[in-house]
């Protein structure tokens, strides 16, 4: 069952690394790097609507977004301006000629978008999580090939991220990107929803092809945090970056706290700092080659430690089994990590990931000890 799933797996990520992107050729995303979307978080008035578009068609964005089906936490809060304001963003592209994108959260949502010339769909952070609600649009998209942007779930889970994407493809929409928003989690941060970004990045790993877009207004919740996430998803290398941008931003009927001005928002467009997309690029080549001879060189030493360490680990496990003692000692455990806590603060490192990688070293290190007690893999042993 587990290598069917794998090879499974592997086919999807196959056909998913094969598939062709129009959208964001069509829009030139890789010249006209980043490629950028923005508008308000809702559609709330005609003149809103225009207010904005018009401003923001002169900056460098592509796409206008606006939401009309809001989903909200609490209900009695505004949900959206519905058909109504399909009408405002229709009004809007026909003035500016700024293509257009919304939520759709049902079929019946896909229908009213396609009747107002929405010319790019997206798949809200509330939806992802339910895949017979993405599996009820993707039927409704069928024979359409109109463009996807999906957002990833509000919980942190790679493998409904993907799914959502795969049932949309497999559906024949061919135009898919990745939209990162952030994750709730239960301890709260100061980011509205945790950016976790080894999430994104490892769907980057595994579909280099699938653009792969930042929503920093939704990550952060406030203002002051756009900067600093815009900058680090254009660091990690994103195709492009959603923002949310209204009129009057306080008066907001949705997420006002997040939301900027176009006059902002401009100014913020013009504090990113662009770099090079691609190593071989850069005239200084030859010295980052050097550095990552040395880190390459500092990974195998790395690796050799790791592996006298664990031969020390059998030979305790040896001397466990011959004395008839057990294999995990938690007051040895709990002074190994004091020590390490010490020392990785007198190293600067960070105590997180320190602790991260001395948890995996215990696994490991436990299961070479089961293995000299019992003779055989931890995992045979199991099964007996
Ligand atoms: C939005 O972009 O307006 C929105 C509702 O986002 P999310 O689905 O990421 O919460
Ligand atoms: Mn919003």
């Amino acid at each position: 069952m587990k290598y069917l799933f794998s090879l499974n797996f592997l086919l999807i990520g196959l056909s998913l690394h094969f598939m062709q992107f129009d959208l964001f050729s069509k829009w030139h995303i890789k010249s006209g790097y980043p490629f950028l979307m923005a508008g308000p978080c809702s559609a709330e008035s005609a003149d809103q609507v225009l207010t904005v578009a018009r401003e923001l068609k002169k900056t460098q964005v592509h796409l206008f977004r606006a939401g009309v089906w809001k989903p909200r936490t609490r209900p009695n809060s505004f949900e959206g301006a519905g058909e109504e304001g399909l009408k405002w963003i229709q009004a809007a592209k026909v003035e500016t000629g700024l293509p257009t994108t919304v939520e759709v959260a049902s079929p019946a949502h896909v229908e009213l978008a396609l009747k107002y010339g929405v010319d790019v769909l997206w798949i809200g952070a509330r939806t992802m999580v339910s895949p017979f609600t993405v599996q009820s649009i993707a039927d409704s998209l069928r024979g359409i090939n109109i463009p996807v942007i999906v957002k990833n779930p509000v919980n942190p889970d790679i493998d409904l991220w993907i799914g959502g994407i795969e049932r949309i493809y497999n559906n024949g929409i061919t135009q898919l990107a990745a939209i990162h928003r952030g994750f709730s989690t239960y301890d709260k941060s100061k980011y509205r929803n945790k950016p976790l970004w080894e999430i994104p990045l490892e769907l980057k790993r595994r579909f280099p092809d699938l653009p792969l877009l930042c929503d920093p207004s939704h990550i952060g919740g406030k203002r002051e945090l756009l900067l600093p996430l815009s900058q680090k998803a254009l660091d990690l290398n994103f195709d492009g970056l959603m923002f949310e941008v209204h009129s009057s931003p306080d008066e907001a009927m949705s997420d006002a706290q997040q939301q900027i001005t176009p006059k902002d928002f401009a100014g913020l467009l013009n504090q990113f700092v662009i770099r090079k997309r691609n190593a071989e690029d850069s005239v200084a080549y030859s010295s980052l080659e050097e550095l990552r001879f040395i880190i390459d060189k500092l990974d195998e030493h790395l690796l050799e430690t790791l592996n006298e360490r664990m031969t020390y680990s059998e030979k305790i496990g040896a001397f466990k089994k011959e004395n008839d003692i057990a294999i995990f000692q938690p007051e040895r455990w709990n002074d190994i990590i004091t020590r390490v806590k010490f020392i990785a603060a007198e190293k600067k490192l960070s105590e997180d990931i320190v602790l991260k990688i001395f948890d995996f070293i215990q696994k490991e290190s436990i299961r070479k000890q089961s293995k000299v007690m019992y003779g055989g893999s931890v995992e045979s042993k199991q099964k007996i």
